[in-house]
C-alpha cells in the first residue's frame, strides 16, 4: 500500500514541518492580508516571534463571520490572476449579510488534489481500480476532487452522477465498479433498492465505498456494511477549506487521519475558547500550511471532534479525528448542501408575513438521500401572498429551492399537527410518521 513519505514522520517531525510551514504561513498573511496584518498589529505580534503552539495561541480565532465581511476578496493572500479556481459557499444564503467565496491559485488545487489521491491510496485503492463517483456536482462542487484524484492516480473513473440507483447498480455490474464513492444517504438508497430488486451484492464487484461530505454515523456504516458486504470508510473536510480530502478513515476505521502536513490542528472548549486537555473532545480550529490564496489562521470550524495522536495500527502517525457527529452551532447539512435554521426562518419571513411557526423535519430512509419538509403553521387569514393556497405552496418552493439548491417539501399544517417542542426533527420515516426531535 502506497504510504507517502510525508505520512511516515514521527510525532516529532510533523511537529518541526508544521511550526516551519507556519511560519511560512503566517509571514503570507501579514504581509498580504490587511486583515490579519490589522490583527498582528493590534496585539504586537511579529510572525517570526512564532516558534510555537502556545505563541500562535496569542492570534484571535478567525471565524466565518470574519469570511463573510471580507467578502469577496478581502482575505486572497495573492492577486486574482494567480487564482485557478473560485468556489462559493451558499451563494443565495446569506451569512450576516454576505456569502463566502474561497479562492485556489494552482499549488492549492493541486495540494487538495494531492490529499484526496492520499486518501485513496490509504484505503488500497491502486490504478487497477474502477472508481464510480456518485454525487451531485453542482450541488457539492468538492466532489470533482473524488474524479481528478481517481485520474491523477491512474485508476479508472465511472462517473455516474445523479442517475437513479436502480442505473448505478447496473453501471457497478456493467462497469465491474471495484469502489463507490457517494454519500452515506444515497449507499443506503441503493442498499434498499439491492433488497427491492433482488440484486444479491455478490453479484457487484465492489471492494469498499468511501463517504462523504456528511459525517459517517457508526449505525449507517454497519446498515451499509452489511447490505452491500464490503467495508464502508468516511472521511472529512472543510468547507471553507479543502472538502473533501482534509481527513480521512484508514482500513482500521479507528478515526480519520488528518493531513496534518497541511493544516494545523488545535482542539478548544466551545465556549472559553481554552485548549482542552489530550484526547477531549472540544471544537477543531485549523490553520491551513501552505495555501496560498485564502490562507486561514486559527479557523473555528465549528465541528466538535477528538483529536488523538497516538499511533495508529496502520503505521501511519498523523493524528486521527473521530466522526464529526456534532457542531457548536446548529448547522445542517442535507446532501451535503450546508445552512443554518435562521437562514431558513428570515428566508420564510421575508416571504410570508403571515407565517405563525415551522418546523424542519428531516427524512433520511426514503428517496435521493435525506430530504427536507418544512411544516409551516400560518396566522389564521384566508390570504395567500401571489395567490390561492397551491400558487403560494408552489411559489415558495420554488424560492427555497432557488435559495437552497435544494428541493423541499412544504407542508401547511394546523395548530393541532405543529409539533411543539424543538425545532428541528429527524425521522427515518416518511412524513406523518411519529416524530423523533433531535
Ligand atoms: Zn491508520
Amino acid at each position: 500500500m502506497a504510504v507517502e513519505p510525508v505520512e511516515s514522520l514521527s510525532r516529532e517531525e510533523i511537529r518541526q514541518l508544521q511550526m516551519e510551514r507556519l511560519q511560512v504561513t503566517l509571514n503570507r498573511a501579514f504581509l498580504s492580508v490587511d486583515f490579519y496584518r490589522r490583527r498582528m498589529d493590534e496585539i504586537g505580534l511579529l510572525p517570526e516571534e512564532v516558534r510555537t503552539l502556545e505563541d500562535l495561541r496569542r492570534m484571535p480565532f478567525t471565524t466565518r463571520r470574519d469570511l463573510a465581511e471580507h467578502y469577496p476578496y478581502g482575505l486572497f493572500a495573492v492577486p486574482l490572476r494567480s487564482i485557478v479556481r473560485l468556489k462559493i459557499t451558499n451563494p443565495m444564503l446569506r451569512d450576516r449579510g454576505q456569502p463566502i467565496v474561497v479562492g485556489f491559485t494552482r499549488h492549492d488545487v493541486s495540494m487538495w488534489q494531492s490529499l484526496m489521491r492520499r486518501l485513496y491510496a490509504q484505503l488500497g485503492v491502486t490504478d487497477r481500480d474502477i472508481v464510480q463517483v456518485a454525487f451531485n456536482f453542482s450541488l457539492f462542487p468538492g466532489a470533482f476532487t473524488f474524479n481528478h484524484a481517481v485520474e491523477a492516480m491512474g485508476a479508472t473513473l465511472a462517473p455516474s452522477a445523479t442517475i437513479s440507483a436502480r442505473l448505478q447498480l447496473q453501471i457497478m455490474q456493467d462497469f465491474r465498479s471495484t469502489v463507490l464513492a457517494t454519500t452515506g444517504a444515497f449507499a443506503l438508497h441503493i442498499v434498499e433498492t439491492m433488497k427491492s430488486e433482488s440484486i444479491d451484492p455478490h453479484r457487484l464487484h465492489l471492494r469498499l465505498v468511501l463517504l462523504g461530505p456528511d459525517p459517517l454515523p457508526e449505525i449507517t456504516r454497519l446498515r451499509l456494511e452489511q447490505g452491500l458486504g464490503v467495508p464502508v470508510y468516511g472521511l472529512y473536510g472543510v468547507n471553507e477549506m479543502v472538502e473533501p480530502g482534509m481527513a480521512g478513515e484508514c482500513i482500521e476505521k479507528a478515526g480519520m487521519h488528518l493531513a496534518e502536513d497541511q493544516f494545523l490542528a488545535e482542539i478548544v472548549h466551545p465556549l472559553t475558547g481554552q485548549p482542552v486537555p489530550a484526547d477531549h473532545e472540544g471544537e477543531l480550529v485549523l490553520t491551513t500550511l501552505t495555501t496560498e490564496g485564502y490562507p486561514l489562521i486559527r479557523f473555528r470550524t465549528g465541528d466538535v471532534t477528538v483529536l488523538r495522536d497516538a499511533p495508529c495500527a496502520c503505521g501511519r502517525a498523523m493524528a486521527r479525528l473521530s466522526p464529526i457527529l456534532r457542531r457548536t452551532d446548529n448547522r445542517l447539512s442535507i446532501r451535503g448542501i450546508p445552512f443554518y435554521p435562521e437562514e431558513i426562518e428570515m428566508l420564510l419571513r421575508e416571504f410570508d408575513p403571515a407565517l405563525h411557526d415551522f418546523r424542519l423535519l428531516i427524512t433520511t430512509s426514503h428517496g435521493v438521500g435525506d430530504q427536507l419538509e418544512i411544516l409551516l403553521l400560518r396566522e389564521p387569514t384566508p390570504d395567500y401572498p401571489g395567490g390561492g393556497r397551491s400558487h403560494y405552496l408552489e411559489a415558495l418552493r420554488s424560492r427555497l429551492r432557488r435559495a437552497l439548491g435544494l428541493g423541499v417539501r412544504v407542508t401547511l399544517v394546523d395548530r393541532d399537527r405543529m409539533p411543539v417542542e424543538g425545532l428541528i426533527y429527524r425521522t427515518a420515516f416518511r412524513s406523518g410518521e411519529p416524530f423523533c426531535p433531535v
